[in-house]
């Protein structure tokens, strides 16, 4: 049929096309002499941040080549792990538990808690974050030029699916799970008013976050943070990446009263 073209996609990125497509991995489109590679791969359901390169009937093209009928476009994966933006990472609401289980490790995340953000992607792009979601209309927006859809309902899952993504160098308990401040270690003698009496006999190493002020204790979740972050480190070790620095047990990751679980 001349006056189509296909975009393929491998199996691994099928879940993007609509059901009666994925077992194929093909989906016709009617051919538009306008429309680049690019916009084809897209009207495909492609975000182009999900596309690792482009073919036109088997040779690469970048996304602004021109289809012919009859042609067949494929959409390669994106390689993993992939240079993270210089900025660190800015998540959408829907994915608040991922932020904090990032957060965890050290990794420099601003989370927007507002459900219709008209400007997620322009602050992606000012502060050369990378927008991580899971709507993919969000990626679509040809300014975003650094972008991931999150694969994974679980959180867990979600995070292994970015740190397998992007590699990025791990600082384990080194930020505030709230806010994404750096954490810093203060006197228990200049915070002990703030403490729980509890809290006050139980421990004696405490830091505080330099942006919003929570502090931070070994406390009770010790062992989930402890067992999240090192089934993180483990999953990097066999991929190869680096971990700066790992301190567990030296910090905390509990905050005063209101607590930074990381199951929620
Ligand atoms: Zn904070």
């Amino acid at each position: 049929m001349v006056d189509r073209v296909v975009v393929r996609l491998p199996p691994d990125l099928r879940f993007l096309l609509p059901p009666r497509h994925r077992a194929s991995g093909e989906r016709a489109l009617a051919f538009d002499p306008d429309a680049t590679v690019g916009h084809l791969a897209q009207a495909a359901g492609v975000p182009l941040t999900e596309a690792g390169g482009l073919r036109l009937d088997g040779d690469p093209v970048p996304v602004a080549a021109r289809a012919r009928p009859g042609a067949t476009i494929d959409v390669l994966e994106v390689p993993r792990p992939q240079p993270a933006a210089a900025g660190g990472f800015l998540l959408d609401v829907g994915l608040g538990a991922l932020a904090r289980r990032m957060r965890l490790l050290g990794l420099d995340v601003e989370w927007s808690n507002d459900a219709d953000d008209p400007g997620l992607v322009a602050r992606a792009v000012a502060a050369d974050r990378v927008l991580l979601t899971q709507d993919r209309r969000l990626l679509m927006p040809r300014a975003l030029h650094a972008g991931a859809l999150v694969r994974g309902s679980r959180p867990d899952d979600q995070l292994a699916d970015v740190l397998a993504r992007f590699a990025p160098p791990l600082a384990p308990l080194t930020r505030c799970t709230a806010c994404g401040g750096g954490l810093e270690p203060v006197p228990k003698t200049e915070i002990a008013a703030r403490l729980e009496p509890g809290t006050r006999r139980s421990y004696d190493d405490f830091s505080r976050c330099a942006a919003c002020g929570r502090i931070y204790w070994q406390g009770a979740h010790a062992r989930r943070i402890e067992g999240l972050i090192s089934a993180a480190v483990d999953d990097r070790a066999t991929l190869g990446g680096t971990t700066e620095h790992s301190q567990q047990g030296s910090a905390s990751a509990l905050r005063v009263r209101d607590t930074a679980d990381p199951r929620t």
